[in-house]
């Protein structure tokens, strides 16, 4: 497979410059989509707990409603908590009234719910078009993207290995799923991020610092 399935298109980042595609610092942040779900979020928390790793979790609205408490937990721990649309909808063949409109939704529920300003957004399937960066604007958001993708979804530990083995670099956002799909190799994909991390000497920093927030 070739470097840009794993680092992100050099096309895409061209054309949207002002996504985060990288930690803003030389420090690597973590970050889950999908959750919360109560068969993978609190295996991952005790995990990063573990690892006094903070990170950045892109719920999904819908399964903040039904495990409010572990969304709950992972704001009470120190993590971030990211706005990944209340469906995981496909943005990408909305305008941009529809597509303010879906990520204000998320983000009031949000606020109601645990009183959380969410100012950071990842578009599910990692899918967008060019009405996103207006819509965030008008939101004061930031939109994430990442620099290594895992494929942790495919449930291969092997392909995980390979991925952060060849491209984890000092200042990779690294996308990981807390989704039934990794279920069974989330907590030996993160030993293996922190493993490489701990051997090339590279450090994890918080969500606040990896991802600078301009407005
Ligand atoms: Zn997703």
């Amino acid at each position: 497979m070739k470097k840009c399935l794993y680092t992100g298109p050099k096309l895409v980042k061209k054309l949207f410059p002002d996504f985060i595609w990288e930690s803003q610092t030389n420090k690597i942040l973590l970050t889950f989509d999908d959750g919360p779900l109560p068969e993978t979020t609190p295996l991952i928390l005790a995990e990063l707990d573990r690892l006094k790793i903070k990170a950045a979790f892109f719920c999904v609205g819908e399964n903040i409603e039904r495990n409010s408490s572990l969304a709950k937990e992972i704001l009470a721990e120190g993590h971030l908590l990211g706005n990944h649309t209340f469906r995981h909808e496909k943005i990408w063949g909305y305008g941009k009234s529809k597509i303010h409109s879906v990520v204000s939704e998320f983000n009031e529920f949000v606020k109601d719910k645990f009183d959380y300003d969410v100012k950071y957004f990842r578009p599910p399937h990692g899918r967008f078009n060019h009405f996103l960066p207006p819509a965030l604007n008008e939101l004061q958001m930031e939109n994430v993207m990442w620099n290594l993708l895992t494929f942790d979804y495919r449930n291969d530990l092997n392909i995980v290995k390979f991925a952060v083995q060849k491209f984890l670099v000092n200042n990779s956002i690294v996308a990981l799923h807390d989704s039934l799909k990794s279920k069974e190799i989330i907590i030996d994909s993160i030993k293996t991020v922190f493993d490489e991390a701990q051997e090339k000497g590279f450090q994890f920093g918080e969500p606040s610092e990896c991802l600078k927030y301009s407005f």
